[in-house]
């Protein structure tokens, strides 16, 4: 009985970059979604937008995506790749 679940779930992996469980036969270029780098909290290049402060940044923070400059922790990722699973090599990680 449970035996059907338990191997259905090893061979499930756990994607070290969006922190999804996925299949890896069904693991493609277009699997992950991530941002490729990191959030940060200084302001946009442009310098034009604002953006929300909370307690403690500093006058001039700004957070953001550095990638695509989305302001959101949580918006979905710019760029698509493979999941990479922490049994993957460690060097393949920037
Ligand atoms: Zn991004
Ligand atoms: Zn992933």
């Amino acid at each position: 009985m449970d035996s059907g679940a338990a191997a259905a779930r090893a061979a499930e992996k756990l994607c070290r970059r969006c922190k999804g469980s996925y299949d890896p036969s069904a693991n493609t270029r277009l699997s992950c979604r991530f941002h490729p780098s990191l959030f940060v909290c200084r302001r946009h290049d442009d310098q034009k937008r604002y953006y929300e402060l909370r307690d403690g940044d500093p006058p001039y923070a700004a957070k953001f995506y550095d990638c695509c400059g989305a302001e959101d922790p949580d918006a979905p990722g710019c760029t698509t790749d493979f999941h990479r699973s922490y049994d993957d090599a460690q060097a393949q990680d920037q």
